[in-house]
């Protein structure tokens, strides 16, 4: 039933054939990826569909999905993130091509001719949905907003906002 997918896929090639690859992933083989995790315990499953678009372009559908338990950097304890994304993916060989593609296409660095790497393309995209710090829904979390103000911020630039500042002044002042 499962195909044997090898690690490397001539894109091209396989566009031309309207190729379709199915499989899972071990998310403990992904070494980008499993250092972020709670328990690398899972697997990914994917689905990647290789053709052309109306303009002869080559575009890699993937879609992927993931139970991906992280470390809540509030209370430390495991949240589950489930991943489940679509992305279409077109080949770019730099910035520039990359800025000229359509809205509904995401850049995919890769020279003509050149192999795609399966593993670190879902890799990629997995580490796309992990947010920088991780943590539950307040409500769901084991330690309630409140009790830890200090030392959890700082990867969260606080946003100054002027009016806030202006009105602070404002009613500071008026007691004239
Ligand atoms: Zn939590």
């Amino acid at each position: 039933m499962l195909q044997r997918i090898p690690d490397r896929v001539d894109p091209w090639r396989l566009a031309e054939q309207g190729e379709t690859l199915e499989g899972h992933l071990k998310l403990d083989s992904l070494p980008r990826l499993a250092p972020l995790l709670a328990n690398a315990d899972g697997e990914a499953a994917f689905v990647l569909t290789f053709g052309r678009d109306e303009r002869r372009r080559l575009v890699v559908t993937l879609k992927v999905a993931a139970e991906l338990y992280l470390e809540c950097q509030r209370c430390l304890d495991d949240m589950l993130l489930k991943v489940d994304s679509k992305t279409r993916l077109a080949p770019v060989s730099g910035l520039l091509e990359a800025e000229q593609l359509p809205a509904d296409l995401d850049p995919l660095l890769l020279a003509e001719g050149e192999y795609l790497d399966i593993a670190a393309l879902i890799e990629d995209e997995l580490m796309l949905g992990i947010p920088s710090s991780p943590r539950h829904e307040e409500q769901n979390c084991n330690r309630q907003a409140g009790v830890e103000e200090h030392g959890l911020t700082e990867d969260e630039p606080k946003e100054e906002n002027p009016f806030a500042i202006l009105a602070g002044l404002k009613t500071g002042g008026n007691d004239n």
